[in-house]
C-alpha cells in the first residue's frame, strides 16, 4: 500500500491521519464514505498498525485495514510503521508527516481531536498540528517536494466527548461506515474468545458506536452525523454550502 513520492496521480483532497488502524473508521469513516461518494480523493495514513492492541495481532490488522479501505473506496491507505504507544512528538516524526503532507497535498486533514485519553490519540494531535505549519515553510528541505499546507485541520471524536464545531450528514452512509468498522473484527466481540477482553470487544461495543452517530446528529437536528472541532476556525467561500 506504500506509495512513491512526487507523483501527481496520487495527491488527495482530504488526508486523514491517524494513531491506530480503525481510529479513522469510528470517528470518521461516514464523512470519508460521503465525500468518496462526491468524487472527492480521500486518502488514509495510519502510524502504527496498532501493534501494542490487547487483541489481534500486527499483521491481523493491516489486513483488516485493507478490507476497510476497500469499503469505504478511498485513494490509497499507508501505515507508516511507528511503534504503537511508544512514537514520540520529535523531529524525526515531524519531518516524516511534513514529508506525506508535501507528497499528498492535501486541502484538508482530518485527524485526532486534542486532549483524548489515550495517550497516542493526543500525541497523533499535537504532531499533525505541528506538522502541517512546518510543511508550509520553505527552509524546512524535503526535495524534492515543495512546501505545501493544508486549509484546514479537523480533529475527529474518539470515546471521549468533545464538543464539536461542526457536523457532517452520514445518514446516507451509516450503513457502509458500520461495515468498515466491523471489517476489523479482531477488535470486536468474538463468542467463546479467548482474547482478553477489551472496551471494544464487549458485546454492546458496536451498537455504541452507531448510536453515537445518531446521538451527534441529533445536536445538529439530522439523525445521523459525526462531529468535529476546528483546530483554527473554518472560513467558508459560500454560505449555501451550509444547509
Ligand atoms: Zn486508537
Amino acid at each position: 500500500m506504500a506509495r512513491t513520492p512526487v507523483d501527481s496521480s496520487l495527491t488527495v483532497d482530504i488526508l486523514v491521519i491517524s494513531a491506530h488502524p480503525d481510529d479513522a473508521e469510528l470517528g470518521c469513516g461516514g464523512t470519508i464514505i460521503r465525500h468518496v461518494r462526491q468524487g472527492v480523493r480521500v486518502g488514509l495514513i495510519d502510524l502504527t498498525a496498532g501493534e501494542m492492541g490487547s487483541r489481534g495481532d500486527a499483521a491481523t490488522r493491516l489486513e483488516e485495514a485493507r478490507k476497510a479501505a476497500d469499503i469505504m473506496g478511498i485513494t490509497f491507505r499507508e501505515n507508516l510503521g511507528l511503534p504503537d504507544a511508544f512514537f514520540e512528538v520529535n523531529k524525526e516524526t515531524r519531518l516524516l508527516l511534513v514529508h506525506k503532507i508535501r507528497q499528498y497535498r492535501p486541502q484538508v486533514i482530518i485527524t485526532s481531536a486534542p486532549g483524548d485519553r489515550h495517550p497516542d490519540h493526543d500525541k497523533t494531535a499535537r504532531l499533525v498540528k505541528e506538522a502541517v505549519f512546518w510543511a508550509g515553510m520553505h527552509r524546512i528541505p524535503t526535495p524534492p517536494l515543495p512546501p505545501h499546507r493544508p486549509h484546514t485541520i479537523l480533529g475527529y471524536m474518539h470515546a471521549d466527548y468533545v464538543k464539536p464545531d461542526l457536523l457532517v450528514d452520514i445518514e446516507a452512509v451509516i450503513d457502509q461506515k458500520m461495515a468498515a468498522v466491523r471489517a476489523y473484527a479482531s477488535q470486536f466481540h468474538i463468542p467463546d474468545s479467548n482474547a482478553p477482553e477489551t472496551f471494544l470487544s464487549q458485546p454492546g461495543f458496536l451498537r455504541a458506536a452507531e448510536g453515537r452517530a445518531y446521538g451527534i446528529g441529533l445536536w445538529g437536528h439530522r439523525y445521523a452525523a459525526e462531529g468535529f472541532v476546528a483546530f483554527k476556525i473554518p472560513v467558508l467561500n459560500n454560505l449555501l454550502c451550509l444547509e
